[in-house]
């Protein structure tokens, strides 16, 4: 499926394809029905076939041209009542330029959000429109709006873990860019809104999204604001339903980022913050420059943002720690370290002798970097500069030629900065912590990095596509191939609906070496060819036994790194290589995911510019493609989105029955309530185990118990 993400999309073309629709060309001419026709040069025009000959037809298309085309590049329209429909699902012809065109034409009304069936459809609109805020909150709360929002998915999550006791789980996806941290904001504010009990801890919790963002952000070619972690949020609720604490945890922060920069982009907000934003008594305190003197942030020539005042935000920022009652001393031992950090990267080193051996230059650089880590001059320099090697029962200082010791400098920078996100986090979460009274009732939020394809792939898209693949078997599983299993196994009559599992390329990320130098994958989103130079290194990221030892016994006090203490298996778990960790992470992260009830959200990113009111159909096409949007609308079409067990049917709308005969069983007493209902027959059916209902029906049978 490798023509996925470059080339026509091919494959949904022929599955979005109507069975029956040769048969119905005739139907269309005679009625003079709108067809779409796909021009030579690949896009989907509107028009009325003429006539036909064999396999060609002449179309006159709506600019009033004429044109030949094979009968192959036809597809049914659908009639103009339907034009712009809120669901997917109620299209009559369910092709791709048909879905294209009806989200584009909702699109250019600011109705960005749209359902697909179970999933919602979210086009970043990259301009604020006035769809958020308390006034419309409140409408969704209320159920007096019901169009496709992230507000209805946030409540329809609420609502089922407070009916069902079950926990839920909402899922963004989408390329960098496409607007799922924003999303997941809106998710949040709603749930804060809604169970806003203990009203600190829901400001709190929204709070958390603004640090996270200052050390775990940054301005790529493809995002101003780019997530370069993945987030899962575990919010917890009480049995009444407020909100009363959350936990966070975090996958595969991108440490390159902190001392290697593509050109145009950024580093990590916090560090610009920082230095514009510092009062001069701590500039003072950390000898703080402007960004442009660091070698870590002017490598890019790029130091600010657009309509960003870094200043600014770096009051936001400390107002936020504030929040989350991380101690002045503590915020100050954490810009302390960021500080530490960018004079590190102004550390150079001069070559001493004929074998390119270095040492250190000695210059403000190294003596600034060593006061903030709290150590001594002398053992920083010994510590990137020499190797030490076990000769007997002594150890020699050897010196590190010029590439090595910048790569030590490097890894030193990378590791105060990952264990200083990682001291944070864990300080949001004790901030966040949730409470004795738990009902152990929770809405996870999971905002991860989309499928990346570059030009030049390495092992963070390696591990990136990976997480991807996993997450898309879990969308898979979950809305294709349980949901045909349940059918079977309960006995009900069912149209299978074919889906392409992608176990056979999970399972090759999951063997043994590859070996060459590039390999390609078929991801279920399209090919990527990966270069493997530096694989190793990136994957066993060695943290120097010279440093383990320098910032043990350095006074540094802040991010005392977890993984230098013995005591908390740290040591254990830094010997671990990162394809290990993080494949464990994401065993982990599904099984946790597979306990609750998924709600899916998918985003699209409309352009590559980033500009608002631009509508680019390939770059559309392209990620419904990757996330499978029309084949979720066939299935949901077809099938029975709602389920419940005859006992819990029974006992939910068991009231609707006047009379109920004692010696009934669930199953019988389900039967009945469905006759007394009146449901249409093809509206539900009746399992051994289960009661399957379409789309739309159990609001009906919730109105009925709401009255009553
Ligand atoms: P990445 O994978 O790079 O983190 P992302 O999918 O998280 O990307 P966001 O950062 O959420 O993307 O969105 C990118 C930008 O798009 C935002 O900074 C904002 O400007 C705009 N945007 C996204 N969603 C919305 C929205 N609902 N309304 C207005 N603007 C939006
Ligand atoms: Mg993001």
């Amino acid at each position: 499926n490798n023509e996925k993400v470059n080339g026509p999309i091919a494959g949904s073309v022929t599955r979005g394809k109507e069975s029956g629709w040769d048969d119905n060309i005739g139907y269309f001419i005679k009625k003079r029905l709108s067809v779409w026709c796909r021009l030579p040069n690949g896009k989907w025009d509107l028009g009325k076939i003429e006539e036909t000959l064999g396999d060609e037809a002449t179309i006159s298309l709506l600019s009033g041209t004429v044109v030949k085309v094979s009968t192959a590049e036809l597809l049914p329209a659908n009639p103009d009542i339907l034009e712009g429909v809120d669901d997917l699902m109620q299209l009559s012809y369910l092709n791709e330029p048909s879905v294209l065109h009806n989200i584009k034409h909702r699109y250019a009304q600011d109705l960005i959000y749209s359902k697909a069936g179970p999933v919602l459809i979210a086009v970043n609109p990259f301009k604020e429109i006035p769809i958020y805020g308390n006034e419309i909150l409140t409408s969704y709360k209320q159920k007096a709006k019901d169009s496709p929002h992230v507000y209805a998915i946030a409540d329809a999550a609420y609502n089922e873990m407070m009916r069902d006791e079950k926990n839920q789980s909402i899922i963004l996806s989408g390329e960098s860019g496409a607007g799922k941290t924003e999303t997941a904001k809106y998710v949040m504010q709603y749930l804060a809104a809604l169970g806003c009990g203990n009203d600190s801890m829901g400001y709190e919790i929204l709070q958390t999204n603004f640090i996270l963002q200052a050390f775990g952000n940054a301005k790529t070619s493809r995002n101003n604001n780019s997530s370069r972690f993945g987030k899962l949020i575990e919010i917890h609720f009480t049995a009444s339903g407020k909100i009363h604490g959350a936990k966070i945890q975090t996958f595969l922060l991108e440490k390159s980022r902190v001392v290697q920069l593509a050109n145009d982009e950024r580093s990590y907000h916090i560090f610009y913050q920082l230095c514009a934003g510092a009062p001069s008594t701590l500039r003072d305190r950390l000898n703080l420059r402007m960004a442009s003197e660091y070698k870590y942030l002017n490598q890019s020539e790029c130091l600010v943002v657009d309509g960003v005042d870094d200043g600014m935000e770096f009051h936001k920022l400390v107002d936020a720690l504030d929040v989350v009652q991380i101690c002045k001393e503590d915020q100050e031992q954490a810009f302390a370290m960021l500080a530490a950090v960018l004079w590190l990267g102004n550390i150079s080193f001069q070559v001493i002798d004929n074998e390119n051996h270095v040492e250190v230059f000695t210059n403000e650089a190294v003596e600034n970097a060593a006061r903030l880590i709290n150590c001594r001059a002398q053992d920083l320099m010994l510590a990137l500069s020499t190797h030490k090697i076990q000769a007997g029962n002594d150890f020699i200082a050897k010196k590190l030629t010029m590439q090595k010791a910048i790569d030590r400098r490097d890894a030193l920078a990378k590791f105060i900065y990952t264990r200083l996100f990682e001291w944070l986090v864990v300080q949001i979460n004790k901030s966040v912590k949730v409470g004795e009274l738990s009902t152990g009732r929770s809405i996870s939020i999971l905002d991860i990095y989309g499928f990346e394809s570059f030009k030049n792939n390495s092992f963070e898209q390696f591990c990136i596509n990976y997480a991807n693949e996993r997450l898309q078997q879990h969308f898979n599983r979950h809305l294709f191939k349980l949901e045909q299993e349940e059918y079977e196994e309960d006995g009900i009559d069912w149209t299978k609906v074919d889906f392409e599992d992608n176990q056979e390329c999970l399972n090759l990320f999951e063997k043994k070496p590859l070996g060459g130098r590039a390999f390609g994958v078929c991801h279920y989103a399209g090919e990527v060819a990966y270069d493997t130079n530096g694989f190793l290194e990136k994957n066993r990221d060695p943290m120097h036994s010279e440093f383990i030892h320098l910032l043990s016994s350095s006074g540094c006090q802040l991010p005392k790194p977890a993984s230098l203490s013995c005591q908390s298996g740290g040591l254990e778990s830094s010997m671990q290589s990162v394809a290990t960790k993080f494949k464990s992470q994401l065993f982990k992260l599904m099984h946790q995911l597979e306990k609750t009830t998924p709600h899916f959200i998918r985003c699209i990113k409309p352009n590559a510019k980033q500009f608002p009111g631009l509508y680019e159909d390939d770059l559309v096409s392209q990620q419904l493609q990757c996330c499978g949007v029309l084949e979720v609308v066939r299935i949901s079409r077809y099938g029975y989105p709602t389920r419940m067990t005859h006992q819990e049917f029974a006992g939910r709308y068991g009231f609707l029955l006047k009379e109920t005969n004692l010696s009934w069983d669930p199953l019988s007493m389900s039967v009945a309530i469905l006759k007394k209902i009146n449901f249409l027959p093809d509206m539900y059916e009746v399992g051994c185990t289960k009661v399957y209902l379409r789309m739309g029906q159990i609001e009906r049978l919730e109105e009925q118990r709401k009255q009553f």
